[in-house]
Formats: C-alpha cells, structure tokens, sequence
C-alpha cells in the first residue's frame, strides 16, 4: 500500500492539515479520491456530473499556489462536490430535472464561490430529488441513489447524493440543501453528519428554489468537526441574498469538544410517539442517557403542534414551489419543447415533458391551495399553523438549550418500497420539518444501526442562531458513540452494530 491508497478514508480537517503541511499534494488527495469514485460510483450512482479533470486542474492550481508560498484557504486543496440545485460556473444545473438538463450555469452561487475560495476543489454535482421534492433520492431524472451501506436500500432525500458520496468516500465533503429534512435525513440514513443552519445563516444566493421561506443550504460530512469547518466557510451575510442575516458567524470548530456538562437537554415527548420504529427509539434513548451521563439535565418539553406540521408544510411548501417553478416555461431556461406551435402550447408541452410527476404533483397542490377559492381555507390557515408551531419551539427553548430527537421515524426502506406511497412520504417528515416551519438549526449525528446494519441519526435542534449548541451536544455525543468517520465499505458488509 503507498501512502495516498487511503488518503480517501481520512477525515477533511486531516487532509487540510497534511496538504497545508505539504505531506500530501492537493492532486496527490484529488487523485486518491478519483480512485474511489472509479471504484464505487457505477453501484452508489452519487454524481449526476462528475468532472474529473476540471478536479485536477484545480487542484494543480492549489499545490502551485502552496509552492510559492502563497496565502492558501482553510479548504486548500480538499476534494469536495455540490448537490445539483447549486450553480456552478460553468458547469450544468440540472436539479434532477430534465426540465433543466440542457441547462448551464453562468456564475457561482455565494456558498460554492466561498468554497472555492477557502480552495476547496470541487468533482462535481450530486444527484438528487427532482428540485428537491423527496425523501428518497429515487425521483431524478437520472436514476436512484444507492444507499452505500446497503445498494438495495435508500440513501434518503432530497440530498441523497450528497449524503452517500461522504458516506461512500468519494469525498471529504458535500453541500446540500434543507427545506423540510433534505440534508438532516439522508445524512442519518447514511451514517453520516449533516447540518440545516438556521433560516438566514447561509447565503441562498445561486441556489434553485424550491420553497423560499423554508431553503437552506448545510454541509454534509463524516465527523461533526468537518461539518463545522465547512459552515464556518460558507456561513455569513452576503447583500445579494435579501434574507441573508448580518449577524457574526464564529469558530465553531472550538464547539465539538467543550462537552455537554450544564446543557440542558430537552425531550419532546411528541418526537417519541405512535408510528416510531422501536430500533429508532431504542437507539436514541440510548444516546439521551449517555448525554445525560457526560453530564447533561434531561427536561421533559412539548411541541403540541407537531401533529400538525406535515398537513402545514404540504400546503405551504407545494405554495410556494408552484410559484418558483413557473419560471420553467421554455423561454429562458433549460428545455424547450413544442416551439412550432402557439406560445400557450409550447409552455404545455415543455412543462409536461420536463417536469416528472412528483413536482407536477406538488405545483398542482400548490396551484390549488393558493386559487381564489381556497386561499383563506388552505394557505392562510397553514401561515397561522405556522405560528403555533413556531411558538412551540419557543415555549421549548424558555426550559432547554437544545432538543434531542430523532430525525426519521424509522430506518433507511428498500428502493421501490414507498414510491406508490406519497402519504408514506410525506408523513416520514414529521420530525424534521418543524425545524423549517421555525427557521431553526438542526443537525443530525450518527446514533446508531439497525439490526439490519442500516445507520439511524440522532437530531440535535437548537434556538436561532445557536448552532454553537448543536456542535456541542454533537460534538459531545460524537465522542462517546465511537461513530466517527465510518467509511461503507462497500464490499459488502454493512454499517454494523450500533454505538
Ligand atoms: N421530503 C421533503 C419534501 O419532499 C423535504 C424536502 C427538502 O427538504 N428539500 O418536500
């Protein structure tokens, strides 16, 4: 074995410090990475575009730099890669739609310039959910996601692809984007870590919307440390974004090791009701009570409304995607179909050739609940629904600094299993949607694996801008659940038993 065979396995903040120390070449870790996604890409089907000598040329681009000396970013030569609802200069912005396949982004969202400038390099874009609608990776345009801890399994979604290639070693790290659970949850069906900043924290500003009061963009990676790392560089106001927040970001990484000892941890007992898998509970009662003995009170809180939550963020977020879609009409973007027949038609023809059927699903609930009609009886009551659940995690956080929960109600299911099943679906949200009907950080942390050998993610929820918290009780669980940059192996055996 030389010594860049494994270079993949090791954690970001590890290949950053050994290419900054000059140990490893920003190629040399490229390369290793390359590798990988030879060896593993064609069974996880991770990338929608992997584009390996752009890679490589950004990453000779970074050791030159490093030979003269120059000033190089905390990022500086780590392979890194971007869901597809991310523009990118110069590369295509698909979304998983084939509405948008032929379509090529001229500039760079803010998140992916910041990346880019720390020297991050990226391989490419991920697959994922058709502009986010799913939880499951398997409605692309181009093919499922495969879970890397089992191939026959989900990978969870919108962010499936961004959660497997951390998952499956490709790379060190990822960005994906949270509207309703889109990065919390595949990061725990892969057994990986993933955070939803607060509403505001990260510039949306080149990212594809999909519901606008609820989008934002997190980082996805294989410790609690690099995740850290990774929203420290894409964190920060940028004018360019009107919901932007102008508020300090700070050293997050100084969070993961300060412990737990005086947080107060709470417990929402509605997080732990009917329809939990009994694995899921079992798991995340477990790590409650090893918080608890590193030093953390546990309180009993409630959030009365979260029966409520899914009914309210399928009405909402149908609303406002039906809105933000519109733009697809073959005029500016991406495809055009019917172009020699009425202007009307070709809009008919376009839209039906390109979206697939979930988004036209989710524009015709959003259609209806916002016509004359039905506006007072759907939209404006889910606004005011909103609230309530809003002032739920408000009344939380006046006992507690953090909630701790799960982030799905049950294990990663086999591919297949739930597509026929909407409502299955829509209904597996209900813990992590409620995050985004708040605004809230949310971050998911492997807590576990089935009997099945399937990863199951512990949810840490904090108050606003209080991501601070999360890396803590992260951190501090991290450390005692042994369950820190796990590679799948992918030969076969599976995420093994839990921590
Ligand atoms: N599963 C949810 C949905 O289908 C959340 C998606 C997301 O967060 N982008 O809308």
């Amino acid at each position: 074995m030389t010594a860049t065979d494994a270079l993949w396995k090791l954690s970001l903040a590890e290949v950053a410090r050994r290419i900054r120390a000059k140990d490893v070449s920003a190629e040399e870790a490229t390369r290793a990475c390359l590798a990988r996604v030879a060896a593993v890409e064609a069974r996880v089907h991770s990338f929608i575009h992997l584009d390996g000598e752009a890679a490589i040329s950004a990453a000779r681009a970074i050791d030159a730099r490093l030979a003269t000396g120059d000033e190089v970013g905390p990022l500086a030569g780590v392979p890194i890669a971007l869901k597809d609802v991310l523009a990118a200069e110069g590369t295509a912005t698909t979304c998983g739609s084939k509405i948008l396949e032929p379509f090529v982004s001229p500039y760079d969202a803010t998140c992916v310039a910041r990346l880019k400038r720390a020297g991050a390099v990226s391989l490419g874009k991920l697959n994922m959910d058709e502009f986010a609608m799913g939880s499951t990776t398997e409605h692309s345009a181009f093919g499922p996601t495969r879970n890397p801890w089992s191939l026959d399994h989900v990978p969870g979604g919108s962010s499936g692809g961004s959660a497997a290639a951390v998952a499956a070693g490709e790379c060190f790290a990822t960005l994906g984007s949270d509207t309703g659970g889109s990065i919390r949850q595949p990061a725990s069906f892969c057994g990986v870590v993933g955070i939803k900043p607060t509403y505001g924290r990260v510039s949306r500003f080149g990212l594809v919307a999909f519901a606008s009061s609820l989008d934002q963009i997190g980082p996805l990676a294989r410790s609690v440390e690099d995740t850290a790392l990774m929203l420290e560089v894409i964190a920060g106001h940028d004018p360019r974004d009107a919901t932007s927040l102008d508020v300090p970001t700070a050293r997050w990484t100084d969070e993961v090791g300060k412990g737990v000892k005086g947080l107060r941890l709470g417990i929402p007992k509605e997080a732990f009701g009917e329809g939990l898998d009994p694995e899921v509970g079992a798991a995340v009662r477990a790590s409650i009570e090893r918080l608890a003995g590193e030093g953390a009170e546990i309180v009993d809180v409630e959030l009365p409304h979260t029966p409520y939550a899914v009914a309210t963020y399928y009405v909402l977020a149908p609303a406002e995607a039906s809105s933000n879609l519109a733009r697809y009409d073959g005029v500016r973007y991406g495809l055009r179909a019917g172009q020699d027949g009425s202007l009307v038609d070709m809009y008919k023809r376009t839209r039906s050739a390109g979206f697939g059927d979930e988004v036209k699903r989710r524009i015709l609930i959003g259609t209806y609940v916002l016509s004359a009609g039905y506006y007072d009886a759907y939209y404006r009551k889910a606004q005011q629904v909103r609230t309530l659940v809003r002032r739920d995690y408000e009344k939380a956080f006046e006992r507690c600094d953090a909630l701790v929960m799960p982030v799905a109600p049950e294990p990663p299911f086999k591919i297949g299993e739930a597509t026929g099943d909407p409502l299955r679906l829509y209904l597996s949200d209900v813990l992590t949607i409620g995050v985004n009907l708040a605004g809230l950080p949310g971050i998911s942390v492997p807590c576990g694996a089935s009997k099945a050998g399937l990863p199951i993610g512990l949810q840490i929820v904090g108050p606003p801008l209080r991501e601070d918290t999360l890396f803590r009780v992260a951190g501090a669980w991290e450390g005692v659940s042994g369950w820190k940059n796990r590679v799948a192996p992918l030969d076969g055996s599976s995420a093994g038993g839990a921590a």
